[in-house]
């Protein structure tokens, strides 16, 4: 009989904790219980890389008609339905927690439909007032979106609102230019909102591949993104309360837009009510709802972490070795909380390197170099390994990069184009890194993140036959680097 109720407890529902959970008492034998404040599922299924998908589908069928017009189909575009695709969003998330709670069952995990807060180093006290122990703890508690310190910043909504909006507003301001920034603005600009985007930095999508991003940010604003480089939001505050003290609103005050402003004020059904915003350029406009992308915070606060001991990071991360063992022994912790990478399969990976390490004696450290990554704007970037600027840092590199117009937009008239790029080391030759940016280019970049992982020179692409024809089958054809750095 263990002096523990469990071998391992886990606080935390999402895509890290329930395959660790899992794995814990399904393939180890472990007696396991894990708790859960919200929903099952966590940031991926319910508010985040899973609806998220299911909207930029939404929003793509937008340029379909007309595309089918070029290849002859009588097709026009009527309108979107957001309460219809609302629903049938929420019936799916609801259909997968329910999964999610079933395999949890079906792997003999004890849950618990409460908040937990570390008691002790081998203890949890739950919201109902019970506590448990166990011989190890797992924090999985991940990560929650962050406005900016700016009067009036709760006027603005997160990610986590977007799915629940009673109707989409008719303009939206995004601040931020990262993954979240800017997919929300391919998404939105795609189901027919107005979008405008500002980011403080020159170039959205900072640390990837200086080319990619460029082609991603120049096709965005060529579909009618009004991004704005260089501009950040300065103050904030209702559009109502402004014309209520007399003050002009939107834009400099010419009478147009002194109407737009007066028809927005009038706008009862959106999310937040008409703010104005100023930027950081001067410029002033009033939008139905302003979006905070502006970066996410690990969910450590109250779990009574570090008066135990466990440290924290700067950022409120906690703190942990390769085995994602935190500085108190008993205490483990795993996905976005640890800040590390965060994206959801590398969560699932340190779930299930801490079951290997504790569960099953086999000390896994976690792999995470050359994690293959896409990011859902429109046109999709994939991407895995260095961009060309932290390469050439590294070492000298060879440059081979195409861009191009896809058989399948051309024919249509579209002006989208293609970007696929190949950093290789010249002594080594092997590929040091591949970017895509396509449609698709998720799908691309999972294949080609194996040959990268193996170690593949340029010369293994080279040898590879082209796939004809295929947008795909440019990475295997560049004969020569476009320049050497
Ligand atoms: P990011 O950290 O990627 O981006 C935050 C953005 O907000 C940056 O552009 C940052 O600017 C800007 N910013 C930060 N603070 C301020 C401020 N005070 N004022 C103005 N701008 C500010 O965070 P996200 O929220 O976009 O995404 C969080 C994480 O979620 C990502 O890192 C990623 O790991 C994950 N994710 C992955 C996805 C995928 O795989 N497709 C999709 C969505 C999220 P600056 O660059 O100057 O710092």
């Amino acid at each position: 009989m263990s002096e523990f109720d469990y071998d391992l407890f886990v606080i935390g529902g999402g895509s890290g904790g329930v395959r660790a959970a899992r794995m814990a008492a399904g393939e180890a034998g472990a007696k396991v219980a894990l708790a859960e404040a919200d929903r099952y599922g966590g940031t991926c299924v319910i508010r985040g890389c899973v609806p998220k998908k299911l909207m930029v589908f939404a929003s793509e069928y937008a340029g379909i008609p007309e595309e089918a017009q070029a290849y002859g189909w009588e097709m026009t575009r009527g309108a979107f339905n957001w309460p219809a695709f609302q629903h049938r969003l929420n019936t799916e998330l609801d259909r997968l927690e329910q999964i999610y709670r079933n395999l949890l069952a079906g792997s003999n995990v004890e849950t618990f439909d409460a908040r937990a807060t570390l008691s002790g180093p081998h203890q949890v006290t739950l919201s109902t007032g019970e506590t448990r122990t166990a011989k190890h703890i797992l924090v999985a508690t991940g990560g929650h979106p962050v406005r900016p310190d700016l009067p009036h910043a709760n006027l603005g909504i997160v990610s986590d609102d977007i799915f629940n909006m009673q109707a989409l507003p008719k303009s939206i301001l995004i601040v931020g230019g990262g993954y979240i920034a800017c997919e929300f603005a391919g998404i939105l600009n795609g189901l027919g909102v107005e979008v405008t985007q500002y980011y403080r930095g020159a170039q959205i999508l900072r640390g990837f591949d200086d080319e990619a991003r460029g082609m991603v940010a120049e096709q965005m604003r060529e579909r009618g993104i009004d991004l704005k480089t260089g501009t950040n939001i300065l103050e904030m505050a209702p559009a109502e309360g402004r014309r209520a003290a007399g003050e002009t609103g939107a834009m400099g005050g010419t009478a147009q837009e002194r109407a737009e402003l007066a028809e927005l004020t009038r706008e009862e059904d959106t999310a937040t009510g008409p703010i104005w915003v100023k930027s950081t350029t001067g410029t002033e406009g009033v939008f139905d709802t302003v979006l905070f992308a502006t970066g996410r915070d690990p969910n450590t606060k109250g779990l009574g972490l570090e008066e135990l001991g466990v440290k924290l990071g700067r950022r409120g991360q906690i703190e942990v070795d390769e085995y994602s063992q935190t500085a108190v022994p008993s205490i483990y912790a795993i996905g976005d909380v640890t800040d590390r990478v965060n994206l959801t399969p590398v969560a699932i990976r340190e779930g299930m390197a801490f079951v290997e390490t504790v569960f099953k004696g086999n000390l896994t450290a976690v792999d995470h170099e050359l994690i293959p990554s896409a990011i859902f704007t429109q046109p999709e970037m994939g991407t895995v390994g260095l961009s060309e600027e932290d390469a050439r840092d590294q070492e000298p590199v060879e440059i081979y990069c195409t861009s191009f117009r896809a058989m399948q937009t051309a024919f249509a008239e579209k002006p989208d184009r293609v970007l696929m790029k190949l950093i290789v080391s010249q002594n080594t030759r092997k590929v040091l890194g591949c970017h895509i940016v396509a449609p698709n280019a998720g799908e691309m970049i999972q294949l080609a993140g194996v040959a990268v992982k193996m170690g593949a020179t340029k010369e293994d692409f080279d040898r590879t036959v082209a796939v004809h024809p295929t947008m795909s089958e440019e990475i295997v054809t560049m004969r020569s680097p476009v320049r050497t750095a």
